[in-house]
């Protein structure tokens, strides 16, 4: 895709390019890959991917597989048949590792997301008299901060006390990458971890990870991302940015159905130290486990860290719609996705300029932001947001005024995207 002022076309010329987009997309084969819902037979524009991605037209074979091996192999299963359920983390995990820039052995399938987060807070969260403070955003996703409010207080500490939150400065909607550098180093003493999301849910504003890790590792502090909104979402590289962990869910962007298995990294360095961690027979050093000895011995890199059984039918599903992020590669998801967001941007620019009480709150430059705008739509917000889904768009709305908008490369076509503007340019 060539680089075009979109700001310089009509807006004739800017239907033409996006009609122009879709013809020439890389990855418009993919659409056809999933299943869109419908409303009387007209499908709908979904997005809403951020909160539950769309199901893969593979999902479904993927899951009768399982189920027929259950049906002929029954607890064999577990050893028997074409794809052994015992390893199967292991059919993930290469596919998962590109996605979130890490070595293979550094993924893990497994749990649910706020469970993994607990994890690896009891593994990288290790607090002396000192240094026991955790350093996060404000309003980070609810979950994360009950987490995070808990583990402290598990641990004995005042979560008012021991929990630095940085907030965007007053008038401003998202956090400056200077203030949450700044806070690192002003709170370096007390600080044991930094934890946060890569990507807020609610501003869509993406964080340097990388340039955070380096300070807070520069100052001798741990860093974990919450990756909910990233995985699968916008290029990460956690294996060369040196984060210590991460963890995130398979069902925004991954695509991998409601309350899909979660995700968690641990960086290469700590595999082989010795690191406090709760532990279950199913992080268990395989070729053992079933000989259910006394003391725990863990199994090689993130796998380790697993609990219990997996449930298979969900890691059918999330290894099913893996398959579709390997053969379209995270760097043409990408793409996509800039421009898609892009398109977004410049609609609602022109609107603004038009006159409409509609403010942007995702940052405009490309690199802080992946497939979403947060719009704040004044005082009409609710009736916009109600006219979209009359009219066949399913975005996200939140108290008071916030309606995200999220284009998910994978299924999401520009025409879509220049359609939404005409809607809202109708209701505003
Ligand atoms: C979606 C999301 C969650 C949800 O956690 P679950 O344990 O999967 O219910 C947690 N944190 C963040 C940042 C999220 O975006």
């Amino acid at each position: 895709m060539k680089t075009i002022d979109l700001r310089s076309l009509s807006a004739d010329e800017l239907h033409a390019w996006a009609l122009q987009q879709d013809a020439t997309d890389p990855l418009r084969k993919f659409r056809s890959q999933f299943l869109i819902p419908e409303r009387n037979g007209t499908p709908l524009t979904y997005f809403c991917g951020n909160s539950l991605g769309l199901q893969p037209k593979t999902a479904r074979t993927a899951v009768e597989q399982e189920l027929t091996t259950w049906q002929q192999h029954g607890v064999e299963g577990w050893f028997e048949g074409e794809e052994p359920w015992l390893g199967y983390h292991r059919y993930c995990q290469q596919t998962l590792g590109q996605v979130v820039g890490a070595l293979t052995e550094e993924v893990c399938p497994m749990n649910h997301l706020t469970v993994n987060l607990h994890l690896m807070l009891v593994s990288f969260y290790q607090p002396t008299p000192q240094r026991y403070k955790i350093l996060t955003i404000a309003g980070d996703f609810p979950s994360d901060q009950y987490a995070l409010e808990t583990h402290l207080k598990f641990r004995g500490y005042d979560p008012s006390g021991a929990l630095i939150e940085v907030a965007p400065r007053s008038g401003e909607y998202t956090i400056r990458l200077e203030d949450l550098l700044h806070a690192i180093e002003t709170h370096a003493n007390d600080l044991a971890l930094v934890c946060m999301s890569g990507l807020n849910y609610y501003t869509g504003q993406v964080f340097d990870m990388k340039t955070i890790t380096e300070k807070a590792h520069s100052l001798g502090i741990n860093v974990g991302f919450d990756l909910a909104h990233a995985a699968g979402n916008i290029p990460v590289q956690l294996h060369d940015w040196g984060v210590d962990f991460a963890v995130w869910c398979s069902y925004k962007y991954l695509n991998s159905g409601p309350g899909g298995v979660s995700g968690v990294f641990v960086h290469q360095k700590h595999h082989s130290s010795n690191l406090v961690r709760l532990a279950g027979w199913w992080g268990y050093e395989e070729n053992r486990r079933f000989e259910m000895t006394k003391g725990f011995v863990p199994m090689e890199g993130a796998a380790g860290w697993q609990l219990s059984t997996p449930n298979i039918l969900a890691l059918a599903v999330h290894r099913a719609s893996l398959a579709i992020f390997e053969e379209a590669t995270m760097p043409l998801i990408r793409q996509k996705s800039e421009a898609l967001t892009g398109l977004l941007a410049e609609i609602i620019r022109r609107l603004k300029e038009s006159g409409a009480k509609i403010e942007v709150m995702t940052p405009t430059e490309p690199s802080q932001r992946g497939s979403q705008l947060s719009l704040l739509v004044e005082g009409k917000g609710k009736v916009a947001f109600d006219y979209l889904v009359e009219n066949g768009v399913i975005g996200d709305w939140r108290e008071p005024n916030c309606i995200r908008l999220t284009p998910a490369p994978l299924y999401n076509t520009f025409e879509e995207v220049w359609r939404t503007g005409e809607i809202l340019r109708a209701v505003i």
